[in-house]
C-alpha cells in the first residue's frame, strides 16, 4: 500500500522532556509542531526516571522515620505503634503522580495546538518519518517536515554477563526496580552511582538488605571524594553494604546469587533476590532508522554544535541523544533553544552551569566548576583560587532538621572573586541549586551573595557564609 504523506513545519520524534519542552516553546513562537511518541509522554524523566523515584526516596524516608518512631528510637520523642507497610498504596500514590504529570503534559501541548501522534516513528530521510501502525490493513503515513528535532533519548545499559531479565527475573534495570510489589529481602546493586544509590537507599530504608557492587574504588565517581563522605558515612549507618573495586561475574550456577571478584582475586557470592543493574545509560541510536542519516557521531551519542544542529542541515538533537550529562533539566534547556532558533532566534547553548543533584541521603548538589576542573582553570590561567567551606553543623536550620552533616563549598577567583563553582551536601541541598545556578549566570562575586541578606533561619545562610568565610570574613564560625 503506497503511503499516506502529511506536511509539518517541525517534526520531533520523542515525547521526553527535551522533545515536549521543544514543542511547547516552538508552538508558542508560532511554528507549527508536529510530535512523535511511542511510549508514554514525559518519557524516561516523568514515567520511570525522575519523578517516579523521587516519590519513592520520600515514601522511604517517610517509612524509615516512622520506624524510628516505632522502635522508640526517634531523637525527637516520638513513638507511635505497630508498623506497616502497605506497598500496593505506595505504588499508587507514586503512579498517582506520575500520571497526573504526564496527563500535565499532554494538556499542555493540546492548549498550544501542538498535534501529537502516539507511535513509533522510523527516519525513512532527513525530512521525511514514517509512522509504524499495528493494523497491517492500513496504509503507512509518512510525515514530512523542514526540520526534524531527534529526542529519542536514553536506554540502560545492560552488562553482558548479566543480562536483564536473567535469574528468572531477579537481574532488572531502574524501570522495575521502581516498581517491585514486594520489598526484596536481599537486593543487590550494580552501580554505586545515581541510580544504584539513590534506589539502593530508598529500597534500604523499606526494609531490604541492600549491597552495592562498585567497579570503581570509590562510590559516586563523578563527584570529589569529601562531597561524597557523608553519603558514605550514612549508607553505612543505614546497613547497606558496599563492595568497591569488584568485579561482576554474573549469577552463580543456580542463578539464586551474584557472583563478584574482590580486589584480591577471590570469588565471592552474594545471595540476591534482585540484582537491580545500574551502570548507566547509553543514547537510544537503534531500531528507529537513524542510522540512515549517516550523522556524524559522538561515540554512541549524536554529536551537535553548540545550537544542537547535527551534521545534516536542518536535523536536530537533544537530550539523553546527545549523551553527557544525562539530566532532565539539561534536555529540557536545549529543546527550548532549538525552538527559538527554528523561530530565527539567535541562541548558543552555553550555560555557566547545569547543576547536577544526587537525591541521595544526604543530598548532593554540584553547579559550575569543580574543586579539579577551577584549579585547572586558574593554572591554565594564571590566577589563584579561593575555595571555602562552611559546615551545616553551624546552621540552625540544619540542626532543627536533624541534619548537621554536610557543608556548602564555593570555588571563585581570588582575583576578582568572581564565583566559579559551588557544591554541597546536606539534607534538603538539591534546593540551594537554584541559588548556585543563578549567582553562576548572573556572574556573581563572592561580595554579591556575601552582601545578600539571607532569611533566618534557611539552609540559604550556609550559602552567604561560605561567602563570607571565603572573604576572612564568616561570622557563625
Ligand atoms: P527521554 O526522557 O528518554 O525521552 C525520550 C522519549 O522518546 C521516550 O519517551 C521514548 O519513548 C521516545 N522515543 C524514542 N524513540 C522513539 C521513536 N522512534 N518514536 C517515537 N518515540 C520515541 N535526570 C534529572 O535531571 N534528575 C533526576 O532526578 C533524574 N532521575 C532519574 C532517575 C532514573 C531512574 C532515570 C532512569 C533517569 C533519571 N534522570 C534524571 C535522567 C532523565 O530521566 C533524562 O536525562 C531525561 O529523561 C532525558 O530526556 P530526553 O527528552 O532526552 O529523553
Ligand atoms: P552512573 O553513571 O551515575 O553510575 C554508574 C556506576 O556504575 C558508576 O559508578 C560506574 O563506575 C559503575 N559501573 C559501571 N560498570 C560497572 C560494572 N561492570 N560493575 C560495577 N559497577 C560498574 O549511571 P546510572 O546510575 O545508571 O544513571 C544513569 C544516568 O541517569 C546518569 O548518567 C544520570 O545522569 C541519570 N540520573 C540522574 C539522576 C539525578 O539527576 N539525580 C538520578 C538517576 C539517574
Amino acid at each position: 500500500m503506497p503511503p499516506v504523506y502529511s506536511q509539518t513545519q517541525l517534526l520531533i520524534i520523542g515525547g521526553g522532556p527535551g522533545g515536549y519542552v521543544a514543542a511547547l516553546r516552538a508552538a508558542q513562537l508560532g511554528i507549527q509542531t508536529t510530535l512523535i511518541e511511542g511510549a508514554q509522554l514525559g518519557g524516561t524523566c516523568l514515567n520511570i526516571g525522575c519523578i517516579p523515584s523521587k516519590a519513592l526516596i520520600h515514601a522511604a524516608e517517610a517509612y524509615a522515620q516512622a520506624a524510628e518512631q516505632a522502635g522508640g528510637r526517634s531523637v525527637l520523642g516520638i513513638r507511635s505503634g505497630e508498623l506497616t507497610l502497605d506497598l500496593a498504596t505506595t505504588q499508587a500514590w507514586k503512579a498517582g503522580i506520575v500520571n497526573k504529570l504526564t496527563t500535565g503534559v499532554a494538556a499542555l501541548l493540546k492548549k498550544h495546538g501542538v498535534k501529537v501522534i502516539q507511535a513509533w516513528a522510523e527516519i525513512v530521510d532527513g525530512k521525511t518519518v514514517e509512522i509504524r501502525s499495528a493494523a497491517s490493513d492500513q496504509a503507512p503515513q509518512r510525515i514530512q517536515c523542514a526540520h526534524l528535532l531527534l529526542a529519542a533519548g536514553s536506554q540502560e545499559q545492560a552488562l553482558p554477563s548479566l543480562p536483564f531479565g536473567a535469574g528468572q527475573g531477579r537481574v532488572v534495570s531502574s524501570t522495575e526496580a521502581l516498581s517491585f510489589a514486594e520489598v526484596p529481602r536481599e537486593l543487590v546493586v550494580v552501580g554505586a552511582g545515581y541510580i544504584g544509590l539513590e534506589l539502593g537507599t530508598a529500597w534500604r530504608k523499606l526494609g531490604a538488605q541492600v549491597t552495592v557492587v562498585e567497579a570503581q574504588d570509590r562510590l559516586l565517581p563523578a563527584y570529589d571524594a569529601e562531597l561524597v563522605r557523608p553519603v558514605a558515612q550514612s549508607l553505612a549507618g543505614l546497613g547497606i553494604k558496599t563492595l568497591l573495586s569488584h568485579r561482576v561475574e554474573g549469577l552463580n550456577a543456580e542463578g539464586t546469587a551474584l557472583s563478584v571478584r574482590d580486589p584480591q582475586g577471590q570469588l565471592v557470592e552474594l545471595p540476591a533476590d534482585k540484582i537491580l543493574v545500574a551502570v548507566g545509560r547509553r543514547p537510544r541510536i537503534e531500531g528507529w532508522g537513524l542510522e540512515r542519516l549517516m550523522l556524524d557521531m559522538a561515540g554512541r551519542a549524536v554529536r551537535v554544535d553548540a545550537q544542537c544542529r547535527t551534521s545534516m542541515k536542518d536535523v536536530w538533537a537533544i537530550g539523553d541523544l546527545v549523551g553527557e550529562p544525562l539530566l532532565a533539566h539539561r534536555a529540557m534547556a536545549q529543546g527550548e533553544m532549538v525552538a527559538e532558533l527554528i523561530a530565527g532566534k539567535k541562541r548558543r547553548f552555553e550555560p555557566s552551569s547545569i547543576p547536577a543533584v544526587c537525591f541521595t541521603d544526604p543530598e548532593i548538589v554540584q553547579a559550575g566548576h569543580t574543586p579539579a576542573s577551577a584549579e585547572a582553570l586558574a593554572l591554565a590561567q594564571g590566577f589563584k583560587l579561593l575555595q571555602a567551606q562552611f559546615p551545616f553543623a553551624a546552621n540552625g536550620r540544619a540542626l532543627s532538621l536533624e541534619s548537621p552533616e554536610g557543608f556548602v563549598r564555593v570555588l571563585a577567583r581570588a582575583d576578582n572573586h568572581l564565583i566559579l563553582g559551588w557544591q554541597a551536601v546536606g539534607a534538603a541541598v538539591s534546593e540551594l541549586s537554584a541559588a548556585f545556578g543563578l549567582s553562576l549566570e548572573m556572574g556573581a562575586t563572592l561580595e554579591d551573595v556575601a552582601h545578600t541578606i539571607h532569611a533566618h533561619p534557611t539552609l540559604g545562610e550556609a550559602v552567604q557564609e561560605a561567602c563570607l568565610r571565603a572573604l576572612g570574613q564568616a561570622l557563625h564560625i
